[in-house]
């Protein structure tokens, strides 16, 4: 119930602007531009998915394309949902899953999901967009997509390392929402909702509660404190996921901050264009180029999050002069190997997407079972270095705890002096000599 409430709220919340909602939102990925309507009701009436009889599994998993997959999963389990339903984001925030009940029809649990599931109590809210159910493996609870969003009983034990706020947000932040860490930039955060919840999130303190609300009373407290510091020079907009406010909200707030001189840059810290593509619409991208210079940071996971929807979107902000880059949090049997991060890191470049951020795992709490080594940190980014372009590999940082801030961990490639030469192992561990006689005047 608690759970339905939610997210009656969040459909209110974000068709706030009723005008942007009911007026033409152009061209989502794949929709040729068809006119949407927001109409909650008639969402609710398209999901049907009681009486499905046919082999499900076996032609989901036959080889098919990406795309095909999503067709697929859309016809099965939305059978009356037109392909413009589907392709508006309104409609996919509106359907998202986010009960028990509605998790079994998509698929079948594990002991521990279900487990999980039926106790109350969950500390972050569950809840994942249509399009992104459609890339979860139906049978496979070890399918590295599943593990990020589905919650398992692993989340209910608390180890002694863990902490609800790990990066000291709270104590770094002068005003509710924003956190001012570094001398010339902030964190300005404009809610705690997302499309999809990662079970993993460094935010999970916060995230989902309904209890940091894009208010605009809130937002010119933040917004004078950056008029007051001079320092500041670039703005980081996140959340939860600022990119489900309305075209609207977010270009008011776009407006305020240039309107701040000392303000260089602006970035927006975001997952929507991988578990919510449809977002993407020419008519934001449009408002967003308006705001140059603008950079997104987008939270990807995994190589099988690189669907052409995705490439689609990514194209779309790329085209308009936005530069990408990604943030990719380290996990446990997730993407913690060489050749998952190498294929990951391979296709965000042929999206136009630079790596940008490793990051080991905070400690949050019910976080070990996705937490690895620093060690295995290392290992990949070993593993990349010198086996692929330089654009390729992120920097792997460690976010210290306590608000220290990101601290980059490298592989040893220096390894000392000897006289005048500089001692250095290269990607094949063998050992070069650079003669460093220039001294400093
Ligand atoms: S999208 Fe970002 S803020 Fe939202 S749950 Fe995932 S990690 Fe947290």
């Amino acid at each position: 119930m608690e759970q339905q409430i939610k997210q009656s709220n969040f459909i209110k919340f974000i068709s706030s602007d009723t005008k942007s909602i009911a007026e033409k939102d152009d061209e989502p990925p794949g929709s040729r531009g068809e006119v949407s309507v927001f109409s909650t009701l008639s969402f609710k009436s398209n999901f049907l998915i009681n009486s499905i009889s046919v082999p499900y599994n076996h032609i989901y998993h036959s080889r098919r394309s990406e795309d095909e997959k999503i067709k697929y999963f859309r016809r099965t389990f939305f059978p009356l949902t037109t392909v413009k339903e589907w392709n508006d984001w309104h409609w996919q925030v509106a359907n998202r899953i986010h009960r028990i009940e509605q998790l079994n029809k998509f698929l079948t649990l594990a002991e521990d999901e279900r487990l999980v599931l039926s106790r109350p109590g969950l500390k972050l809210p569950m809840a994942i967009s249509p399009y992104y159910m459609s890339l979860l493996d139906r049978d496979d609870a070890a399918h590295p997509l599943r593990r990020a969003v589905i919650p398992t009983t692993h989340e209910l034990i608390q180890r002694p390392e863990e902490k609800e706020d790990p990066l000291g947000e709270e104590s770094q932040s002068p005003v509710r929402g924003l956190v001012h860490r570094y001398p010339d930039r902030v964190l300005f955060l404009v809610h705690d909702l997302c499309a999809t919840y990662c079970r993993y999130c460094t935010r999970s303190r916060v995230v989902g509660r309904g209890l940091l609300k894009p208010e605009k009373k809130r937002f010119e407290l933040m917004l004078e404190y950056i008029r007051q510091v001079p320092s500041i020079r670039d703005v980081l907009i996140s959340g939860g996921d600022p990119l489900l406010l309305s075209d609207e909200r977010l270009e008011w707030l776009l407006s305020q901050l240039r309107k701040i001189s000392h303000v260089e840059i602006i970035r927006i810290g975001t997952k929507v264009p991988v578990v919510l593509p449809q977002r993407i619409t020419s008519k934001l991208v449009k408002m967003l180029k308006r705001y140059h210079p603008l950079w997104i940071s987008i939270h990807f996971t995994h190589p099988e999050e690189c669907t052409p929807e995705v490439s689609k979107a990514c194209e779309k902000l790329a085209d308009a002069g936005i530069p990408l880059g990604s943030q990719t949090v380290l996990l446990r049997h997730i993407n913690d190997n060489v050749e998952t991060m190498k294929k990951l890191m391979h296709s965000l470049l042929q999206m136009r997407v630079r790596p940008y951020y490793l990051y080991q795992c905070d400690p949050i709490p019910g976080s070990f079972h996705f937490r690895t080594s620093v060690q295995k940190g290392i290992e990949i980014i070993k593993g990349l270095r010198g086996f692929t372009s330089g654009y390729a590999i992120p920097t792997y940082v460690i976010d210290a705890p306590g608000g220290g801030g990101k601290v980059p961990i490298s592989p040893e490639y220096w390894v000392g002096r000897d006289e005048n030469d500089v001692l250095l192992k290269n990607y094949e561990n063998k050992l070069f000599r650079y003669p460093d006689v220039v001294k400093e005047r």
